[in-house]
């Protein structure tokens, strides 16, 4: 079933060098190392293909998005089987990704034969108008040319192959492609099989999609410098993010990378809502907090209180909940590795008590949770910074002025939530319009985890959160990462291009 080659423009191609998966159980597999060259020859292929897929009619693209999601389908077995295998992730988790998968495949599908994402507008002449005449002005958003899409390890579906950023690119009319994750390269390529058969069914260009795999940094960092590639969309982490951002401003021709990286998503508990639901949201923030093994980009990490009893009762309660669950298999050692290291940080960081510590070696995480005052969490930066993995740290404000200077000094965050009961509208006015500046999306009474695939979504933020200057990666918004405007003026309407014509 598996090649362990790349998939360059309908070939699966092998290299002199491989490197071994590293799955949490079962066989590990051997895959083609990538190189620049594999790099170049599917950006060509890319290029080649982008203007016989670009002039493929809304209608022709939108079915071979939905023939991708019933090919993925059709080796769904194959797919749990390997990607369980590879990740640690339990199968029903995986089960439950691949639906989002293939739904947001249709989803873009039926998104792309609406016509308001094309955003068509028309300034008619004005030949009368003095002292000089206007002329005709019609504008509609165009394909931007291939993309170059990176996955993160902890979505090797949604985010990944097939995942948000190959869908939206896809149904814009680009080319795509994808650097393979390291941590996934079996369930990548099964994916990449059902996208070929895709391409075939469909009588695609055969450079519309290729899978080069990695073993070594020069692939990404060649494809996201290749002058073919007008846009990157990548999901991962802060610090391998900003080196391939910085890469991408350093081109001869600079490009956008829409980043996707990573966030603490702090919660804040009002008052009321505390002392009259504390048992309840600490109950569902240690579920959300532990959930996948805590390696979700919206992972609540922090949850800022106000100092006193009801306090107190929410951190014995947290303490309790967060306590009861057990060791779960991280995605890769590696990242196991970066967990703990991570909680040694945050227990060694300005004022912090351990509330909750636990054992964990090897390739598992156990939860840990800590507190800290409002005034240390200020003045030690580190404490902001993403644990990857199911730890809470608490941060107690000595009152809701200390909490407001909390919210004010984060960075750039996925989400933010609010805790609220109707007595504490007024400190909630008060923060709304710093949350606004900081998160992509606020929640009120909810937990971050699990991001709904829907027109109104934002799975963005300011930087650290992403790169993603008023864009997001999630929902059908994110199409508009792959399109760039395009103003025509006089243009006598056999030239206009044909999504103009209704
Ligand atoms: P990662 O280590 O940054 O890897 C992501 C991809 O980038 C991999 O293909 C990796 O290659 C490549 N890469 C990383 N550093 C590179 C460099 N310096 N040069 C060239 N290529 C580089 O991230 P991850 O561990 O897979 O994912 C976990 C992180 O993703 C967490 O921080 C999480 O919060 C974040 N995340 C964010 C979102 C979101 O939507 N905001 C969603 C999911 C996850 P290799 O295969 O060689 O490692």
């Amino acid at each position: 079933m598996l090649t362990g080659k790349h998939l360059i423009a309908g070939d699966w191609v092998g290299s002199d060098q491989t490197f071994a998966s590293s799955p949490a159980h079962g066989p590990a597999h051997d895959f083609a190392v990538g190189t620049p060259a594999h790099v170049d020859a599917a950006c060509q292929a890319a290029e080649a293909a982008f203007l016989p897929y670009a002039a493929r009619s809304r209608a022709d693209r939108a079915a071979f998005l939905n023939r991708i999601a019933d090919e993925i389908e059709a080796r769904g077995t194959a797919i749990t089987e390997i990607g369980t295998q590879e990740t640690g992730l339990p199968a029903a988790r995986l089960e439950g990704e691949r639906g989002r998968t293939t739904m947001q495949l249709r989803l873009f599908a039926s998104h792309i034969l609406k016509d308001d994402w094309l955003d068509r507008r028309h300034d008619p002449a004005l030949p009368d108008r003095q002292p000089l005449p206007r002329p005709d002005i019609k504008m509609i958003q165009r394909p931007i040319g291939p993309v170059a899409v990176f996955g993160a390890s902890n979505f090797p579906l949604a985010f990944s192959v097939a995942g948000g950023d190959t869908a939206s690119a896809l149904a814009a009319g680009c080319p795509v492609v994808v650097k393979g994750h390291s941590a996934h390269p079996g369930t990548g390529e099964i994916v990449a099989q059902a996208i070929l058969a895709a391409v075939q069914a469909c009588g695609m260009p055969k450079g519309v999609f290729s899978l080069v795999q990695g073993g070594k940094r020069d692939v990404g960092e060649a494809l996201v410098q290749h002058p073919f590639i007008k846009a990157v969309g990548f999901t991962g982490s802060l610090a391998g993010g900003r080196a391939l951002f910085n890469l991408c401003a350093a081109r001869p021709e600079p490009i956008p990378f829409f980043g996707e990286l990573g966030s603490v998503n702090p919660m804040f508990l009002l008052p009321a809502a505390l002392a009259a639901r504390g048992e309840t949201i600490a109950k569902g923030w240690a579920g959300s907090l532990t959930l996948g093994a805590g390696q979700f980009c919206t992972n609540p990490g922090i949850a800022v209180v106000i100092d006193g009893p009801d306090a107190d009762a929410f951190v014995a309660t947290a303490k309790e909940a967060v306590g009861a669950v057990g060791p779960q298999t991280m995605l890769t050692d590696g990242i196991a590795q970066a967990y703990r290291q991570g909680r040694d940080r945050v227990a060694a960081g300005t004022g912090v008590r351990a509330v909750l510590t636990t054992m964990c070696d090897q390739r598992d995480a156990t939860p840990y949770l800590f507190e800290v005052s409002g005034a240390d969490w200020l003045v030690d930066h580190m404490l902001a910074e993403e644990v990857f993995g199911p730890l809470g740290l608490i941060v107690r404000a000595r009152h809701a002025a200390e909490m407001q200077e909390i919210a004010r000094s984060l960075q750039g965050q996925l989400t933010c939530t609010l805790h609220l009961d109707e007595a504490d509208m007024d400190l909630a006015r008060t923060l709304m319009p710093v949350l606004e500046r900081k998160a992509g999306r606020i929640l009120a009474n909810g937990f971050p985890t699990g991001v709904e695939v829907v027109d109104a979504q934002v799975h963005g933020g300011p930087y650290p959160a992403s790169t993603n200057f008023g864009h997001t990666s999630v929902g059908t918004l994110s199409i508009r990462r792959w399109l760039r405007p395009v103003a025509y003026q006089n243009m006598p309407d056999a030239l206009l291009p044909q999504d103009w014509a209704h």
